[in-house]
């Protein structure tokens, strides 16, 4: 479970997260919805401890990420222990993020075989098994430039599962893509829900959000503005900033 209590977040001196409360369930899908610039991206960073808060906290099944508590006091971990706990939570950006010097087999063992934690044989199996799970069991060889802009963000949520994490990140995932290519992407996602994984997805994709969220967040400048299941926010919504934001997309 994902806890987050009360957090503030400032850069510089302008707060963009205004005090946040926020639990995600194990198995539970949350879409996280919200105009340009109301603080999603910043938010999601703020779990796997990419950004740093300035005050509240956040947990993961009861542990920091970035923190440790000493009396009543938190303070912030030695990177390489940061790692250490990111393990736990995959992470999908925009742009794919992928190693263009490396297949798509290598990009998605990566978090396997830079740490050394199995056997090459055995990363590779399992990175194999992740590949065919999003239907490029057959394209394990190429590099990234020789993938779509579909497969190659496919080829980041494989990567993503590849230490099995508690939960999983998505950042627009399909934002970059062709609108052709918007499906598949969604499809593997799709799947990745039914198979009861914790996911928080940010997204402008209203139709997927009814149909796969477990609940809607809506978020504006800093604050979740309005939750609840998504016949409830997307069929009838409390805000008006919730409404102009649905006229915009639907
Ligand atoms: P979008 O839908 O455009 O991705 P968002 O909801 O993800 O928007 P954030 O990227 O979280 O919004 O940004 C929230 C606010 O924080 C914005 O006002 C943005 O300009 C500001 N911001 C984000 N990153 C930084 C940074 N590294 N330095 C300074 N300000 C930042
Ligand atoms: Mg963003």
């Amino acid at each position: 479970r994902v806890e987050i209590r009360e957090v503030h977040k400032s850069y510089g001196d302008v707060e963009v997260l205004h005090g946040i409360d926020l639990t995600v369930e194990p198995g539970e899908v949350v879409a996280l919805l919200g105009p340009s610039g109301s603080g999603k991206s910043t938010l999601l960073r703020t779990i796997n401890h990419l950004e740093t808060i300035n005050s509240g906290e956040i947990t993961i099944d009861g542990e920091f990420i970035g923190y440790a508590e000493r009396g009543d006091a938190l303070l912030e971990l030695p990177e390489r222990e940061i790692l250490n706990r990111r393990l736990r939570i995959g992470m999908v950006f925009q742009q794919f993020n992928l190693f263009p010097h490396l297949t798509a087999l290598e990009n998605v063992t990566i978090p396997v075989t830079s740490r050394k934690l199995s056997s090459k044989s055995d990363a590779w199996a399992r990175g194999l098994e992740l590949l065919e799970r999003v239907g490029l069991g057959h394209l394990a060889d190429r590099y990234p430039r020789q993938l779509s802009g579909g497969q190659q963000q496919r080829v980041a949520i494989a990567r993503a599962l590849m230490l099995d994490p508690d939960v999983m990140l998505f950042d627009e995932p399909t934002s970059a893509l062709d609108p052709e290519l918007v499906g598949e992407v969604l499809q593997v996602i799709r799947k990745l829900a039914e198979q009861g994984r914790t996911l928080v997805v940010v997204t402008h994709e209203i139709s997927f959000a009814r149909e796969v969220a477990d609940r809607v967040v809506f978020m504006s400048e800093g604050r979740i503005v309005e939750q609840g299941t998504p016949d409830v926010v997307l069929g009838n919504p409390r805000e008006e900033r919730t409404r102009e934001f649905l006229r915009r997309y639907l």
